[in-house]
């Protein structure tokens, strides 16, 4: 690791003075925040981020940090632990999707220390990007080509991808997020804005080496996520090469409003297959207003993964993509929904 200079903001204002070069998710930004660490840390180690300054953003916690349920829905401070908000009994009840997404999500050390800005920000496990010793990769070397289009690729994206990079976005819980039509929270030396949560992450468009649309200085201090009738009936299924502290290869949030067997309300999130959080308006308008079965579900999942560009490792994503969308709708549809309390 290389010598930085260490800063602790004690609040979000000074936060934001320290931060100030921040970037959009740049490999050579000058400074990073440290919230939980268990990113940042890793990839300074590896020598794939070199910032000069690091902001230590953890004093937020006292002013960032709390999880409350209401009637709007909730709202999630940015410095929430992944396990708090995964414990949380309104959050098990009424939006259990989101408590399956953190609680699959790395090890309970991890989440433990990991906050929700931080796990939202996670830079790809592509190994390309992480081993510095590989020249080509744009996304931490722009203009270098991708190593991995003609190499090692069984765990890259399908859907969103370019011939710039086909990284997979390897978070859990933002699947659910752009899912559930969450919004985002910023402060900023330009004062604070609040940001549709699908716009946090950028498309590829040839560019992998910006990442987010954050401006630079800009703090996550807050997610919100608006009730909905379709929030209760809600699933996050994850498939990973073993049954732990892993990676999904494949997963799909799904929440659901039925009447009976009919959808009134479908709300699709693919995770695993993608270059950047996947909502699937395909497949959601396959469904919406009709029958749930396991017919309409495979149409569905057919609609969801129908643009899949894959570079033969990763040849087998699309079935377990369409798969795993099958099973989590059918795990919805058969909850068991129990009227909610005034
Ligand atoms: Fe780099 Fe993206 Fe290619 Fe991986 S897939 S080597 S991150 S450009």
């Amino acid at each position: 690791m290389r010598p930085f200079t260490y800063d602790r903001a004690a609040d979000s204002a000074q936060a934001v003075r320290l931060g100030g070069q921040t970037g959009q998710g740049q490999t050579d930004a000058p400074v990073q925040f440290l919230a939980g660490g268990t990113s940042l840390l890793d990839l300074m180690k590896l020598d794939v981020l070199t910032p000069e300054r690091v902001v230590d953003v953890t004093p937020l916690r006292t002013t960032h940090a709390a999880i409350e349920a209401g009637p709007n829905g909730l709202r999630l401070g940015a410095l929430a632990k992944m396990s708090a908000v995964a414990a949380h009994p309104a959050v098990l009840a009424d939006y259990p999707a989101v408590a399956q997404s953190l609680h699959l999500a790395a090890s309970a050390q991890l989440r433990n220390m990991a906050t929700l800005g931080g796990n939202v920000l996670q830079r790809t496990r592509c190994t390309y990007f992480r081993d510095t010793s590989w020249v080509a990769c744009n996304k931490r070397n722009p203009g270098s080509g991708c190593a991995a289009i003609n190499g090692v690729n069984r765990n890259h994206a399908v859907l969103g991808v370019d011939a710039s990079c086909i990284a997979q976005y390897p978070g859990d819980w933002a699947v659910v997020m752009v899912a559930f039509d969450a919004q985002v929270d910023l402060v900023g030396p330009q004062g604070a804005r609040r940001l549709p949560f699908a716009s946090l992450h950028r498309p590829v468009a040839g560019q992998p080496h910006i990442e987010t649309n954050l401006r630079s200085g800009e703090v996550i201090t807050a997610f919100t996520v608006p009730a909905g009738s379709w929030t209760r009936r809600s699933a996050y299924v994850k498939v990973r090469d073993r049954a732990s502290y892993e990676f999904a290869i494949a997963s799909a949030a799904v929440a659901l409003d039925m009447d009976g067997d009919t959808v009134r309300q479908v709300r699709i999130g693919l995770g695993g297959m993608a270059y950047q959080p996947w909502r699937s308006h395909e497949a959601e308008a396959i469904l919406a207003s009709h029958k749930l079965s396991e017919a309409s579900a495979v149409a569905a999942a057919t609609a969801a993964l129908a643009g899949a560009v894959t570079h033969g490792g990763n040849d087998y994503k699309p079935e377990l993509g369409r798969r795993t969308l099958v099973r989590a709708l059918m795990q919805a549809k058969s909850m068991p929904i129990t009227t909610r309390k005034a």
